[in-house]
């Protein structure tokens, strides 16, 4: 099994070639992944001054060596070993050590190589793991249905608000039915990768290709369905898409964050085809649900918080069950490296602070940012104007957005002036390429970093 010390030692497996061996001896000795969190990878270096060459010299090849062995990596931070570190001591011992130290740490990441390149979907996400309770059951009773009998609601469609667990249901449903019969063909797709893939189709007239392979799938699961507003094309194809599949009697599942009569342009009969399924909802949990969450993710990372923390955890975070993990998370790894358990009050400091950090970086104070950075208006920015010195701070904008925030395409284009996802894709490669030759655009995007 995979875990954060295989990974590290591929990613140097691709990283020494690239440096001569002097350097990479002097500046990757006695580093290891700390832990990861939300796709960023944490990497440890023995000293400060190391920790500053890896990220000022080595973060562009570190960060492209750990994405090509995993998808999920967002980004990679760098500190400084925790106390007691581990000068002097050998690579391996490093690792070893780590893997004791941060057992915790590995789990996450296990993940990152588990998922299925054929269907798609992530074993992590089954119902073992998932909670349920008022705010779901619903919707859990709709999946359960579905398992029991493909074709039971047809299209199944789940809504509601960013994690509050669509992702993580639909591709629990996904990998149940996989494991009662291995015969059933699933998919699973975002609606941006539909898009792609049909946009791609049509450009390189292979759409045959295209509507033969998403037509043999048994189930097909479609999250985030939101994104097609307005693409006309793509919704039509998903509208013959959802009719063959009745007709075979294949399951059809769609996640979206709103209901679908307030996805905006979105045609009439896509719209209709949604309605004769079965709508569920999410909604937010409630406390005591917020208390079994809390529960269940401690145990499964072999962590106890006493009654009261989790009671403390519960009440104070109460929106979706993404910023419970995270505060969880933090609280595990702080108390791994203070190997002790935090106070109450200790807690309170790191919820306040993670509220901080969520309020610091909305797509907004990005676009605000780094227009300041560029001596620009943020108006300019949104512009139609193809001016050199505004295309390019707004293609630094679109690559932050994607590259740090995780930001869809098609929102980054909404946010930007209703610009098409592709505009999106092509100027954050152009970004990406530029910054391989470009020394002062790395610098310039170093220097927005901090201020983000
Ligand atoms: P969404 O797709 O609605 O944005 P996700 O499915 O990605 O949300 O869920 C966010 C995080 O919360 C995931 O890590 C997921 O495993 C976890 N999660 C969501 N719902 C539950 C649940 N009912 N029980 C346990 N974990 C959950
Ligand atoms: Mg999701």
């Amino acid at each position: 099994m995979t875990d954060l010390k295989q990974l590290w030692e591929n990613s140097l497996v691709e990283i020494e070639p690239s440096i001569s061996r002097a350097n990479f001896a002097t500046w990757f000795k006695n580093t290891f992944i700390l832990k990861e969190e939300g796709g960023v990878i944490y990497v440890s270096a023995p000293s400060g001054f190391v920790k500053e060459w890896l990220s000022n010299k080595y973060h562009k090849l570190i960060l492209k060596s750990l994405r090509n062995l995993s998808e999920e990596v967002r980004n990679v931070e760098y500190v400084v070993a925790p106390k007691g570190g581990r000068r002097g001591t050998s690579l391996a011992e490093d690792l070893s050590e780590n893997k004791k130290n941060f057992v915790i740490g590995e789990l996450p990441l296990k993940d990152l190589y588990n998922i299925n390149k054929e269907d798609n979907l992530n074993p992590k996400y089954s119902f073992e793991t998932f909670v349920v309770g008022p705010f779901n059951e619903t919707s859990y009773a709709a999946a359960q249905a579905i398992i029991k009998e493909l074709g039971a609601y047809n299209p199944l469609f789940i809504y509601g608000g960013t994690g509050l667990g669509k992702t993580h249901l639909i591709q629990a449903i996904g990998n149940e039915i996989k494991k009662l019969d291995e015969s059933k063909k699933i998919y699973y797709v975002t609606s941006e990768k539909f898009l792609l893939d049909f946009i791609n189709s049509v450009q390189q007239n292979k759409i045959s290709s295209f509507k033969e392979k998403y037509r043999t799938f048994d189930v097909l699961i479609m999250d985030d369905v939101q994104y097609l507003a307005g693409k006309s094309g793509t919704q039509d194809e998903l509208h013959h898409l959802i009719n063959t599949a009745l007709e075979g009697n294949k399951q059809i599942i769609f996640s979206s964050d709103k209901h679908y009569n307030y996805i905006p342009e979105l045609e009439d009969r896509l719209r209709s085809r949604f309605g004769a399924g079965m709508m569920v909802d999410i909604e937010e949990p409630d406390l005591e649900s917020r208390i079994a969450i809390l529960r269940t993710k401690a145990k499964n990372r072999n962590f106890s918080p006493s009654d009261e923390v989790i009671d403390f955890i519960a009440k104070s975070v109460t929106g979706s069950i993404r910023e419970l993990e995270g505060i969880l998370n933090s609280i595990v790894c702080q108390s791994q490296l203070k190997n002790r358990e935090l106070s109450v009050t200790e807690i309170s400091t790191l919820i306040k602070n993670n509220e901080k950090v969520k309020r610091a970086v909305t797509a907004e104070d990005v676009i605000k940012i780094v227009s300041g950075f560029y001596n620009l208006s943020k108006d300019i920015i949104c512009e139609k104007t193809r001016k050199k010195e505004i295309v390019k701070p707004r293609q630094v904008i679109m690559y932050l957005l994607r590259e740090d925030f995780s930001v869809s395409y098609p929102s980054i284009g909404q946010k930007l002036g209703g610009r098409d996802h592709t505009t999106v894709i092509h100027s954050c490669e152009k970004v990406k390429n530029d910054l391989k030759k470009d020394s002062i655009l790395v610098q310039e995007l170093e220097q927005i970093r901090a201020l983000l």
